[in-house]
């Protein structure tokens, strides 16, 4: 007879979390798991997916204005914010639900509570006050987003707020250039709202390769969003029905909601982690070592809440890491290297290995093959916005360190090239595979020559 009520508890019901709460569960480990607000957490709830709703329905903008060179008669399409917010509200609750039936599944008991460390292996239920005793501990937290204090910064909102507003706002500033600036404020400038979006840098996306970075600041710029760069949000005020910015240079500008896209933070505050002994770093995330294992070798910890790379997948990934390790005694370190990913603009990104600029400093000779050319969907349809295809190659060895691209469906793309890229692949293989043709993926196996190489940082052109 155990001394412990469960093999496994699990704080925390989003991605990373439920994955393996059901799955331990499965595997006929006693499991419970406590989940303070709604099933899915950040990714399910407020997150990617009704982010990508949104993006569709904001591709629609695009779609009915290209479809005239196509032929088309597109009468006044008309949009309606509270539409697509139930729509959204109706396909967020199917996928709670399904998240709740695969918990179910695996037997797992469901707190609706947020769960606090009593001891190392003691959890008490914040809702119940009830204390449940665990074998193992796995906390999958994920993250909030960050909130700098200024005076006004409770006007604003952040992307918790943005899914549910009452009203799509006329006019509005986005704080930030990363993933979450970018991707809304392109959800809505295409919704019709008058858009403003303030970085402190001198181009968005910071992390990411320098030419989609300047081709997808240019084209938001050509749509009409306004990009105010080397500029800090300073403070806010109400002014009657609209909200002011007062930003780092002294300009106001005004609009009729303000929103925050700085950055995510762990989720660990509250969780009374010193109780257990459970380690943070000095920005509040749990330390883990490769194994995903805290500072106290019973308790694991996967997702945001460590704040390594802020992915849903990558959260998924280190869940199935954990169950080997913890429950299967295969232990098992996620790889971080090589995560694809994509930023939802119009157009989009995708992206996976190094930068043109990373590379430069980490090899000592690199080549550079791109091309920059106008996808087929926008010739007749008369929108003059480019493509690009970009491969980082080491010289040396011909492996292929980065795979870069702008323009339609490069998220669906780059998903694919990332399988190229994991498996070390020569850029001699590239060029033996045969086109599928006509499509504007084509381009990263038809790019035959250098468009420039560099040697030792300096770059030659050829
Ligand atoms: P990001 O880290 O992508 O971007 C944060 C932005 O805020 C950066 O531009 C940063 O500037 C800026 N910033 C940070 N602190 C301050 C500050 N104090 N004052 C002014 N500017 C500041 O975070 P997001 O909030 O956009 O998204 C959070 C995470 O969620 C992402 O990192 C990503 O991992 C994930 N995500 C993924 C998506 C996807 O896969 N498509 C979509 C949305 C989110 P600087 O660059 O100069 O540091």
């Amino acid at each position: 007879m155990s001394i412990y009520d469960y093999d496994l508890f699990v704080i925390g019901g989003g991605s990373g979390g439920v994955r393996a709460a059901r799955l331990a569960g499965v595997m006929g480990n006693r499991v419970g798991l406590a989940e303070g607000h709604r099933m899915g957490g950040t990714c399910v709830i407020r997150g990617c997916v009704p982010k990508k709703l949104f993006t569709y329905a904001a591709g629609y903008s695009e779609a009915f204005e290209d479809a005239k060179g196509f032929g088309w008669t597109v009468k006044k399409p008309r949009f309606e914010w509270k539409k697509l917010i139930s729509a959204k509200n109706r396909e967020i609750a199917r996928l709670e639900g399904l998240y709740h039936k695969g918990l179910e599944n695996g037997r797992v008991k469901v707190y609706g509570s947020r769960a606090v460390f009593v001891d190392a292996h003691t959890v008490q239920l914040e809702a119940t006050g009830e204390r449940v005793r665990a074998e193992k501990i796995l906390i999958a937290t994920g993250g909030q987003p960050q909130s700098p204090n200024f005076s006004g910064q409770d006007l604003c909102i952040t992307s918790n707020e943005v899914f549910d507003l009452e009203m799509l706002p006329k006019s509005i500033i986005i704080a930030g250039g990363g993933y979450i600036a970018v991707e809304f404020a392109n959800i809505f400038h295409s919704f019709g709202v008058k858009t403003t979006l303030v970085y402190r840098g001198e181009l968005i996306l910071r992390q990411f390769d320098r030419d989609l970075r300047r081709l997808l600041q240019e084209v938001m710029v050509a749509k009409g969003i306004r990009v105010i760069c080397n500029t800090l949000l300073e403070h806010v005020e109400r002014n009657n029905k609209q909200l002011s910015a007062i930003l780092s240079d002294g300009t106001v500008v005004a609009a009729d909601q303000i929103m925050l896209a700085l950055g995510r933070v762990p989720n660990s505050g509250g969780l009374r982690l010193e109780r257990a002994r459970v380690a943070v770093d000095a920005a509040d995330a749990i330390i883990v070592d490769r194994y995903l294992q805290t500072t106290v070798p019973h308790i694991w910890a996967v997702g945001d809440v460590t704040n390594r790379i802020q992915l849903t997948p990558v959260a998924i990934h280190e869940a199935m890491c954990f169950l080997r390790t913890a429950f299967e005694n295969k232990p098992t370190a996620l790889d971080h290297d090589l995560v694809a990913t994509a930023v939802f603009s119009h157009p989009e990104i995708g992206t996976v290995g190094l930068s043109e600029e990373e590379a430069v400093r980490k090899y000592s000779r690199v080549e550079i093959y791109k091309t920059l050319f106008l996808p087929m969907r926008n010739t007749i349809s008369g929108r003059n916005e480019k493509m690009l295809t970009k491969l980082v190659v080491d010289g040396e060895s011909r492996i292929v360190l980065g795979a870069h691209v702008l323009g339609p469906d490069a998220g669906e793309l780059i998903q694919l090239m990332g399988i190229a890229l994991k498996g070390r692949l020569t850029k001699d293989v590239f060029d033996a595979t045969m086109a599928v043709h006509p499509t504007a993926a084509e381009e990263f196996v038809t790019m035959y020559h250098p468009n420039y190489i560099y040697r030792d940082g300096k770059r030659q052109d050829n």
